[in-house]
């Protein structure tokens, strides 16, 4: 902004000198004229000047009223310099206002030119902007849905329930009602209090392509399930046959039993995770989790056989809305883990609580530990800490995976603690939407159930 300020003796100084002029023209006319003539001179030049400050704030005024650089007043004196000095101010502000569209609108091609769909709304979801791309992807436009609500336009119910919801840590993957043929991934990035951007991407082919890698590994665990219960089959039938086998050779019987087991748990473990991945949202059943709790402790103690001190704390009555089956396996798998990296005489400790509104349910063991540069790569699949010492315990390096995804269909979470040589927590996290604090009646109780 350049300085207009106009320093006051620029205005004063000529001021003065103006009037000192008229007084020295009256004097001279008072003794040539007389007094008459001199006052009448006198007040015809004030009368003249008057007019002319009004002519120039007139002029003034009139322009302010409508502004444009072409048609500023010009003038003398002082007012040639306020003039110029508006003439300069109205010239730069207009160069930065085109300088300001002009980014504007490269701002918006650029946007536009992304190949992924950009929305802007207000808090009540209203478009206040789109790209094209996000028209396409839709089926919205910009111009006819201005200032209309995204969730009145869109009527999926998935993308409704999502940008209405509030928990925008996830993206949404769905399938747009305006083009049923694609899959969309969508996701809501809050910027400003009242402002979000979401973003529209078509990830219709590389869910195609992860499509074909979880159909090809059902099928081929499916595939060899057959061929291998009928070899366990007859390794069971050898082992328990009274035929001699030599003690070398009832050794390798063993192994291939254990081997033959191995592949079982394996081929069941990729099954349940190929199942998790492509099945419906779970069916909400109604999930006493203190009592399944109790069960996972009872397998836990079973594969323990007396080695662990094993404590159960059933804190809560709470019920969970989930799938029975999948929140057993995903229990189950943290209460095993304990027990199998847990050295003989150490404890493992289950709990079922409640915390600030969200139900938890938490693994604690005294075992070997984890180093924090494995923990946020646990629940990749076959993914393991020391890979000889997993395979020795049974695992399958799948069990943290199945954690994982029965957690995302239930909209929880998984917190890993732990220090090498003593110990680890594991906490799985329910959101209060999947809760069901009343129905299990308001008593709560605690047990302690020693090992074994
Ligand atoms: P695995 O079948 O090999 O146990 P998981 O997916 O269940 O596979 O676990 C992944 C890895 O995490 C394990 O190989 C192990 O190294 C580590 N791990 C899991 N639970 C524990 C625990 N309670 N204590 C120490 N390490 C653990």
């Amino acid at each position: 902004m350049p300085d207009l300020a106009l320093r006051p003796w620029r205005i004063v100084l000529p001021a003065i000198a103006g009037l000192c002029a008229l007084a020295l023209l009256c004097a001279f006319l008072a003794r040539v004229f007389g007094a008459e003539v001199a006052l009448a001179v006198a007040a015809g030049v004030l009368v003249a000047l008057y007019a002319v400050q009004l002519y120039y704030l007139g002029a003034l005024g009139s322009w302010l009223g409508r502004p444009a650089l072409d048609g500023i007043p010009g003038g003398f004196g002082v007012w040639a310099d306020v003039f110029a000095r508006l003439h300069r101010w109205h010239r730069d502000s207009e160069i930065g206002r085109r300088r300001l569209i002009d980014n504007e609108e490269r701002f918006r091609r650029t946007i536009s030119a992304l190949p992924d769909g950009i929305i802007l709304v207000d808090v009540s979801m209203q478009i206040e902007w789109c790209n094209p791309v996000a028209e396409r992807h839709l089926g919205i436009s910009l111009k006819s849905d201005y200032g209309l609500r995204l969730t009145n336009l869109v009527r999926d119910p998935q993308l409704v329930a999502h940008v209405t919801g509030g928990d925008y840590s996830r993206e949404l993957i769905f399938r747009p009602m305006a083009r049923p043929s694609a899959v969309l991934s969508l996701d809501v990035i809050p910027f400003e209090p009242a402002r979000s951007i979401i973003i529209t991407r078509d990830v219709t082919q590389s869910e195609r392509v992860d499509a074909m890698r979880r159909d090809f590994v059902a099928n081929v665990s499916h595939e060899l399930r057959t061929p291998l219960t009928v070899i366990k089959g007859f390794l069971e039938s050898f082992a328990d046959s009274d035929l001699d086998l030599g003690p070398v050779r009832r050794n390798h019987l063993q192994l291939m039993m254990e081997q033959a087991d191995r592949m079982h748990r394996l081929i069941e473990d990729l099954l349940m995770l190929s199942r998790l991945e492509s099945e419906a949202p779970v069916q909400a059943e109604d999930i006493d989790v203190g009592q399944l709790v109790r069960e996972v402790a009872d397998e836990a103690r079973t594969l323990s056989a007396g080695r662990h001190r094993i404590i159960v704390d059933i804190e809560t009555p709470w019920h969970v809305r989930g799938s029975r089956d999948e929140l057993r396996s995903a229990f189950g798998n943290l209460a095993i883990n304990a027990v199998r990296y847990t050295p003989d005489g150490g404890t493992v400790r289950l709990r079922w609580a409640e915390a600030a509104g969200r139900a938890m349910f938490e693994v604690a063991d005294s075992g070997i530990g984890i180093a924090p540069e494995h923990i946020p790569r646990l629940t990749e699949r076959f993914y393991r800490v020391e890979k000889g010492r997993s395979r020795g315990t049974g695992g399958t390096g799948l069990g943290l995976a199945i954690v994982k995804h029965v957690l995302l269909r239930h909209d929880g979470r998984l917190e890993i603690e732990s220090q090498v040589g003593r110990g680890s927590r594991f906490i799985v996290w329910l959101p209060a939407s999947h809760t069901l604090p009343d129905a299990g009646g308001a008593m709560s109780c605690s047990l302690l159930n020693g090992g074994g």
